[in-house]
């Protein structure tokens, strides 16, 4: 049985794989030519059309393909970035432009911090299963980094009830706090049934 993950994130592979105390095989790995079109309206939808491209592409009924859709909404932007989070500063842009982005916008706004939260929806698509599920982290978004540790806007996410931001608090914090993990636990329960 192959579990494949419709991610190439190294930051979202980790927290999976430790997530789920499973190895997941990255797409890239097999298919390393095929692009995805992520044109859905929303996470849940760009997550099924990420595990379901794959999942066709595999040509492997017995596969199990994961995927992982998820991003930053700050409600005080309008819901910005949202479903656009890997792509804020531009097709292309990396996780640094990207979080430099967020910080100008709240600068511009003369917003130093207000309340922000991480939304994750995953797909998983197998034999006769099409599964959504969804996790949310809520926090503050500040209008600096701080920390090194996490990817993407971690510098600059403060969850509720801490001080830190994730790129300063441990990983085993996120991992138990994530909006990826609380997902992840609901997405096990669809597994157990599957593997
Ligand atoms: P996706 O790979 O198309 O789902 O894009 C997700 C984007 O949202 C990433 O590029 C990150 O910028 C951001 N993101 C999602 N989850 C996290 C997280 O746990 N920490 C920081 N940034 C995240």
């Amino acid at each position: 049985m192959r579990v494949i993950l419709a991610s190439s994130n190294k930051g979202k592979i980790k927290e999976i794989q430790d997530i789920l105390g499973m190895e997941v095989i990255p797409y890239k790995a097999i298919l390393p030519d095929i692009t995805i079109d992520e044109n859905g309206k929303s996470f849940k939808e760009n997550a099924l059309i990420k595990a379901k491209t794959i999942y066709e592409a595999l040509d492997d009924p017995e596969a199990i393909v994961i995927a992982d859709d998820s991003g930053i909404s700050v409600p005080a932007l309008g819901g910005e970035p949202g479903i656009y989070s890997a792509r804020y500063a531009g097709e292309g842009a990396s996780d640094k432009e990207n979080l430099a982005k967020l910080i100008q916008k709240l600068k511009e706004k003369g917003i130093k911090r207000t309340p922000a939260y991480y939304t994750a929806a995953i797909a998983i698509v197998g034999k006769g299963v099409e599964q959504t599920v969804h996790g949310w982290m809520w926090g503050d978004a500040i209008n600096e980094a701080r920390g090194n540790k996490g990817f993407g806007y971690d510098p600059m996410f403060v969850p509720e009830g801490f001080e830190q931001t994730l790129g300063e608090l441990d990983e085993s914090i996120k991992q138990r706090i994530s909006h990826r993990s609380k997902a992840l636990e609901l997405a096990k329960i669809v597994l157990k049934r599957m593997v």
